[in-house]
């Protein structure tokens, strides 16, 4: 018998976390067979490399048999500079970084959040085409509050509990620096960080850095994509819609600024206006005027209403036409939420975006059964589809940001920009929908199917581009385009999209 070829070495393997070392140690050893692997078998790869088996890599990191692929820097060296300098490749254009804090759903995993940063950056060679050796994972360790890492002799992380305050920022501060000197054009991903530092680390790079934060901005691209979509069908106006979210935390008060943008900019409201067509709870009930104790990123969501306890009791006074659930409370959209839902709105949307699939606010089968399939529904985690009321096959859409990040990221490389602005994420979210066919729609894909992930991401990159080079775009037009009267964007980004060497076969 022949050797075994990768594919096959995959498959072989029995668990979900063996197959991800096998590809981990594939990435180290062959790094043009790990990437062709990943490019032409990406829907099979991208499970055991990024989410689900991911999270599962994240908790046992550190006793796991691998070599980390990224770059961990730690608080205490002395100079982050001279690391940046002595990393292998040195044309790096995108970082993702974490301080491991929130992953996934999974808390604070430490420096076991390393493996988030590695399996996040690989979409934008997965679905960008952005080459490999100018993607840079960090893991940012400023050490750990979870107990059972700093009791465990093998945890390789800051034995140390989480630095806080002024030492936290300096960290930052230093990182974002010695980023900057050593290459001033990088894009930077901020990538779990917990909402208790996500909202100011944006605040505070967004207008000096290239940077975004994907739980908060990609996230609502993504919704925003898949709720244009989901009216395509309705048939109503984002102006007509009253979204009401259960969560209030980086991705749904992202979602909901996002949206008053939106509104702002398509339909002429202004920011206060568009946001209070976003009404929220969190884990006290109604997220409104009448109560004191809201971080600063729910305030501009607590309007003047009355307050409510429950997700049901809200449903009843205020009659959203939407429902995104971004509280990773399982079951929070009951059958009677559900029911009430389809009781004022003929199509009710229905978003149970938190992940994982156990923490869904509820199943693709719960909301078809509750609303007799009438039910405009996205999550965060895939569902399998099921026979309708009159034997159709309806489909679960999948509200996976990969569809959106990758592409951002790369017109920003592209163009060098110097900020990456809201519109970017408008634009994005637009065109992502206008991809959606409308009878597709119609049957529940409220998003083009992920197979098409690399001309989807081809498209919206050129559209992002664009508006880039465009007027407070902060990108520059690439030389190669400079002389064109009417630049082909389409020809510049496939020609400098990754394509690992041709070889065997997998
Ligand atoms: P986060 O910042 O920690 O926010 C979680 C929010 O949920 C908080 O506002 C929290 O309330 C609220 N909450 C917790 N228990 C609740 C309850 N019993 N009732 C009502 N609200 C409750 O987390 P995040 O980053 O926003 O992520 C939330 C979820 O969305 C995660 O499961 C994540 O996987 C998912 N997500 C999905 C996508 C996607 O589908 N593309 C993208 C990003 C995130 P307090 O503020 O009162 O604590
Ligand atoms: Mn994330």
């Amino acid at each position: 018998m022949g050797k075994l070829t990768a594919l096959e070495e995959v498959r072989a393997k029995n668990t979900d976390i063996d197959k991800y070392l096998y590809l981990k140690h594939l990435q180290r050893e062959s790094e043009p067979a790990f990437y062709r692997l990943l490019l032409q078998q990406t829907e099979e790869i991208l499970p055991i490399v990024y989410t689900p088996t991911v999270g599962e890599a994240c908790q046992r990191y550190h006793r796991l048999p691998l070599t980390p692929v990224g770059l961990h820097l730690r608080a205490t060296d002395p100079c982050f500079l001279t690391k940046l300098q002595a990393w292998p490749h040195q044309d790096v254009r995108v970082v993702v970084v974490t301080d491991g804090e929130r992953v996934l759903g999974l808390g604070d995993l430490g420096a076991g959040g390393m493996g988030i940063a590695e399996g996040k950056i690989l979409l934008y060679t997965a679905a960008a085409g952005v080459d490999p050796q100018a993607c840079l994972p960090v893991m940012l360790d400023v050490g750990t509050n979870n107990e059972t890492l700093l009791a465990d002799p093998l945890y390789k992380g800051l034995r140390q509990r989480r630095l806080v305050g002024a030492d936290y920022w300096e960290v930052v501060e230093r990182f974002m620096t010695s980023l900057k000197q050593w290459q001033p054009h990088t894009l930077v991903q901020y990538e779990d960080f917990a909402n208790h530092h996500a909202f100011q680390l944006l605040e505070k790079y967004r207008g000096s850095h290239c940077c975004f934060n994907d739980d908060i901005q990609g996230t609502a691209c993504i919704t925003l994509a898949g709720l244009m979509s989901a009216l395509r069908v309705t048939g109503g106006q984002l102006s007509e819609q009253r979204i009401m979210f259960h969560g209030a935390g980086e991705a749904g008060t992202g979602i909901a600024e996002l949206i008053a943008i939106a509104l702002h900019r398509m339909h002429g409201l202004s920011i206060e206006e568009g946001r209070k067509h976003c009404i929220f709870l969190d884990s006290k009930g109604l997220v409104c005027a009448s109560r004191g104790d809201l971080q600063p990123h729910k305030q501009p969501f607590a309007h003047d209403i009355p307050y409510q306890k429950t997700l049901l009791d809200a449903v009843l006074e205020f009659k959203p036409t939407a429902l995104i659930g971004v509280s990773t409370m399982r079951g929070a959209f009951s059958e009677g939420v559900l029911k009430a839902m389809s009781a004022c709105n003929r199509r009710p949307i229905v978003f149970p975006l938190s992940n994982p699939t156990t923490k869904a606010e509820c199943t693709f089968k719960e909301a078809m059964r509750a609303s007799r399939g009438c039910a405009l529904f996205a999550s965060g985690s895939p569902f399998p589809s099921i026979r309708g009321p009159k034997g159709v096959e309806l489909h679960a859409a999948q509200a996976n940001n990969a569809y959106i990040f990758p592409a951002i990221g790369f017109a920003a490389i592209l163009t060098r920009a110097s900020h990456i602005s809201d519109d970017a994420f408008l634009v994005a979210a637009k065109c992502l929908s206008e991809m959606t066919q409308k009878a597709e729609a119609y049957r529940g894909l409220l998003f083009p199917r992920f197979q098409s992930i690399q001309a989807v991401s081809l498209k919206l990159t050129c559209e992002v581009a664009r508006l880039m080079v465009g007027p407070d775009g902060g990108g520059q037009l690439p030389e190669e385009l400079a002389g064109q009267t009417n630049p082909d964007w389409e020809a510049f980004v496939a020609n400098r999209m990754y394509k690992p060497l041709p070889n065997a076969k997998l």
